[in-house]
């Protein structure tokens, strides 16, 4: 990961942010405790430049290691006001640290959803244990 440059300095999460985390990591999953206890230090910059909520996540090395890496095994669907859904929230884990928050979309970009606007399930292409493959998902 490139340093952030000044314009892309760390920032704290937003309200919106930080409940979707909360959210999503109310779940129980392996390392998920730990992974909400960084979420008292992490900060954000912008993770995708489309014009969508993605941010990269930066958690201090001082924080506890949630010793899991990869996606996480829950994923969010995003729906609109007509309940269809509109795209879908992963969070991603490097070297037991949360890294990214994606905001996918079926259309348009979009911003960090709502919590209220997402429901959660099985991450599609993730099986239970997938959060402990050591194996970077970026490279
Ligand atoms: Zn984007």
């Amino acid at each position: 990961m490139a340093a952030p440059s000044a314009d892309r300095a760390p920032r704290p999460l937003t309200g919106t942010e930080r409940a979707l985390l909360d959210a999503l990591l109310a779940h129980d999953f392996t390392g998920a405790d730990v992974l909400r206890a960084q979420l008292d230090t992490a900060t954000a910059t912008p993770g995708c430049t489309c014009g969508c909520g993605t941010i990269d996540l930066h958690v201090p090395g001082t924080a506890p290691n949630a010793g899991v890496a990869g996606p996480a095994p829950v994923e969010g669907t995003v729906h609109g006001p007509d309940g269809r859904p509109t795209g879908g929230v992963l969070l991603f884990v490097e070297d037991g640290r949360l890294a990214r928050l994606d905001v996918t979309s079926h259309g348009d970009p979009l911003p960090v959803p709502d919590p209220a606007s997402v429901t959660w399930g099985d991450t599609a292409w993730a099986r239970p244990d997938t959060v402990r493959r050591p194996a970077r998902y970026r490279r």
